[in-house]
């Protein structure tokens, strides 16, 4: 295959993906349904080839945090339910119709809005509606039974939505200590009991985020809405503490070197600032990567690649577009491979750490990732799809 992007690139393993959904499915009860969450470009690993395969690897559905992300999925001909899961401004109502995408609402007034707009719009088909409920994440959703019931009311009584699902979200579900979770459950629980008793009928009923379908598989309920799990991290040191459920990080992040030289006369100074001053003779690798790509600039004199397997520290300021490494005396060569992330000849460098030493946790690492840098998915080691920044041709 000729290469028609840059030396820097994300290698996206769909087996991982695959074999983690499959151990959620094994986990979880039977009838559960899996939506796989693919907000933020699939948590930086690519929207469209994941959402894609995750349908194959058996999820049913899709969600996204804003409707775009849903709409450059159905552009790319996917066809299966997206769920938006933030906020849809009633500006945006008549695209979500026209493009077939699930809303999240949890207000009386936005309802009766939404109804009028799809009424006096000229697509067919109804407006899917999922009741969010604040249960104590404290973020969107109807916060009180009474609040709850006058929503599934104006929604029942809006003859173009339709009432499709009712979830909440936890906030703490990757804690080791579970009394803020069981209250938000027992409050969601007596929410839906309280609709039944008026009568209602629930639709799909979900709550899980990956944390909450390893730690509380009682509350998997008709579906679990399964984001970092799917990738292969775990949402907390605590969660995989637990040892329940074998995951595979999907993500590595490689790129080659697109200069070496060795250090043999003044000056000695490397990057911004001067930060870094390398002996005489040290060799130096400069790789085609730096913060606007999502590689912090706070990595600056502290992280590492691996080179044949072996961490080279990173030597003064990440810069924009590009950082340099210490290889002390290898002779590494112009176009080598090496990794940021991920495995090289026995080496390893897990996004976990790099979390950790940024202060962050694993889904801000991987999600920052820039769609500047080309997505290359792997079956059995061999690229089936690309995605990159120009058109293809
Ligand atoms: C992002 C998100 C999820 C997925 O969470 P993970 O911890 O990645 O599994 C589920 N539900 C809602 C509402 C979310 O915003």
């Amino acid at each position: 295959m000729k290469q028609l992007f840059r030396e820097t690139w994300i290698e996206v393993n769909l087996d991982a993906i695959k074999k983690n959904i499959r151990a959620f499915r094994r986990y979880i009860p039977k009838q559960t349904k899996i939506m796989a969450v693919v907000k933020a470009n699939a948590y930086g690993h690519g929207s469209v080839g994941v959402a894609r395969h995750a349908l194959q690897y058996g999820a049913t559905s899709l969600a996204v945090a804003i409707i775009e992300e849903g709409i450059v999925l159905r552009q790319a001909g996917i066809t299966a339910p997206i769920l938006v899961l933030g906020f849809t401004p009633l500006s945006r109502v008549k695209e979500a119709l026209a493009w077939n995408i699930e809303l999240s609402a949890f207000q009386v007034d936005w309802i009766k809005e939404a109804q009028k707009i799809v009424r006096a719009s000229d697509f067919s088909g109804r407006l899917n509606i999922h009741v969010n409920m604040d249960t104590g994440m404290g973020r969107l959703g109807v916060r009180t039974k009474k609040n709850l019931l006058s929503v599934v009311k104006a929604l029942e009584a809006s003859p173009d939505l339709h009432w499709n699902g009712i979830f909440t979200h936890f906030s703490t579900a990757d804690e080791a200590d579970h009394t803020l979770t069981k209250l938000q459950h027992e409050l969601f629980v007596n929410g839906l009991r309280y609709l039944e008793q008026h009568g209602f009928k629930l639709p799909t009923v979900h709550m899980c985020n990956t944390a909450a379908a390893i730690a509380y598989p009682d509350y998997s309920a008709d579906m679990i809405r399964l984001g970092i799990g799917m990738y292969g991290l775990y949402p907390s040191a605590y969660i995989r503490s637990l040892n329940r459920i074998r995951l595979v990080p999907a993500l590595s992040l490689k790129s080659r070197f697109s200069y070496v030289k060795t250090m043999l006369s003044e000056p000695y100074t490397i990057s911004y600032g001067a930060t870094y001053i390398a002996k005489k003779g040290e060799v130096i690798g400069t790789i085609p990567i730096g913060y606007a790509d999502g590689y912090s600039r706070a990595l600056s004199n502290r992280g590492f690649v691996l080179y044949k397997g072996k961490r080279m520290p990173i030597a003064g300021r990440v810069t924009m577009d590009q950082l340099m490494v210490s290889l002390g005396e290898r002779k590494a060569k112009q176009g080598e491979e090496i990794v940021l992330y991920g495995k090289q000849e026995g080496g390893e460098i897990t996004v976990d750490e790099i979390a950790e030493m940024l202060g962050t946790i694993n889904y801000e690492v991987v999600a920052t990732l820039s769609n500047r840098i080309p997505r290359l998915f792997l079956v059995k080691g061999e690229v089936v799809e690309i995605t990159h920044l120009l058109p293809k041709g």
